[in-house]
């Protein structure tokens, strides 16, 4: 009984009191920053704009620490550090949105539900967008639960085929070729297999019919229109009049330098305009799954800027640029506004971050998976 009285006092101050007086989010934007780590972050706000505290995502009412580490490592990769915000539970690197019993490319573990999954199973509507291919870790962790994050075909396979609602409504991406052969090799036929399902299937942003509700958009090679495929997808998910859930991954990885910094920049400005045209009842998140071995060191103020030209015009990063080309493991950012963003303060774990969003929407956490069935004579 006291146990008892003690459980729903806490669900009473989970439910109420950490957002007391916010409303409810019907809508939630997750961007995240694939590596945007507060050196990536900081550099593209001096390469950008002359000075360090620019950027949109510093001006966002409600700002956090984030941990990064997964199950297995200190430093993650997308995949690890992906499924803890989406499912509130760390696993290993390599493996999308499965338990850490998983063995990456061995073993499958339990099927962790993920945010999209919640919002499928309240019938909202739910998207993923990304510059990176739509198979991709990031977008992956989303709605696919594999063992290994470079089985392409399978984690494709299983957008179409999903265990809650009615599966993803909108795929904006590249990866058109890669994923065709993947899935090609499964025995599956896109071309019949998506429109089958609903979908507007495309290959271009300009064609997607304005009534369409439900849209795969697999692009070819050449840089996306981020933020227009934003646009797009908010524009189809927001037909829904019981909200949606949408994920918009920018990979910011700066080993490439100046296209690192020049996307962040860009990233950061499709935040903001998404901030200042969203619906009040959308609560818009930003996190990087990891930072990323960049650091600044040595230039003064005024000296040259941190993306330079060799004698070919090429872009090369200046002296004073360091760049390790790892993943590492400090905190991220965290930066929100709208409705549940109060939640995000101080220093806190990737996996609350799914905490922070569930609650947002007022939905109640679910036990991630079931445990393992303990036999008998252990
Ligand atoms: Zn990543």
């Amino acid at each position: 009984m006291r146990t008892a009285n003690r459980l729903v006092a806490i669900f009473l101050l989970f439910a109420c009191c950490g957002s007391a007086g916010e409303r409810k989010a019907k809508n939630v934007i997750l961007f995240l920053g694939d590596a945007a780590g507060t050196s990536t972050l900081h550099a593209a706000s001096v390469q950008e704009y002359g000075d360090s505290n620019r950027l949109f995502l510093y001006r966002m009412p409600n700002i956090a620490l984030s941990d990064t580490s997964s199950a297995s490592d200190w430093v993650t990769d997308s995949a690890a550090g992906m499924t803890a915000i989406v499912t509130g539970e760390k696993t290993n690197n390599g493996v999308v949105s499965q338990s850490d019993s998983a063995v990456r490319g061995k073993k499958d573990g339990e099927p962790l539900k993920t945010l999209l999954e919640y919002a499928e199973e309240r019938a909202l509507s739910t998207g993923v967008v990304s510059n990176s291919p739509i198979t991709d870790a990031t977008p992956a962790a989303c709605y696919a639960h594999v063992n290994d994050r470079k089985m392409t075909g399978e984690i494709f396979r299983q957008a179409l085929n999903p265990r809650f609602g009615d599966g993803v409504d909108v795929m904006i991406g590249p990866g058109r070729q890669a994923i065709l052969t993947a899935t090609r090799a499964l025995g599956m036929n896109l071309e019949t297999e998506i429109p089958a399902k609903g979908f507007y299937f495309g290959e271009t942003l300009d064609q997607v019919p304005a009534d369409a509700r439900r849209a795969i958009v697999l692009l070819g090679p050449g840089e996306v229109d981020l933020g227009a495929a934003t646009e797009l997808a908010i524009r189809i998910l927001a037909k829904n009049p019981k909200g949606f859930f949408l994920m918009v991954e920018s990979d910011l990885h700066t080993d490439n330098l100046s296209r690192g910094l020049s996307r962040t920049v860009a990233f950061d400005r499709i935040i903001e305009s998404t901030a200042a045209t969203a619906s009040k009842d959308t609560l818009i998140l930003f996190t990087a799954d990891h930072s990323f071995d960049i650091r600044v060191g040595g230039s003064t103020r005024k000296g040259l800027p941190l993306v330079t030209q060799d004698a070919n015009g090429k872009p090369v990063p200046a002296k004073s640029v360091m760049i390790n080309g790892h993943h590492s493991a400090e905190q991220v950012l965290v930066a929100a506004q709208g409705p549940g963003a109060s939640r995000v303060r101080g220093v806190i774990a990737n996996t609350d971050i799914f905490h922070i969003i569930l609650s947002a929407y007022r939905w109640k956490p679910e036990p991630a998976h079931t445990p393992p069935q303990i036999t008998s004579g252990n």
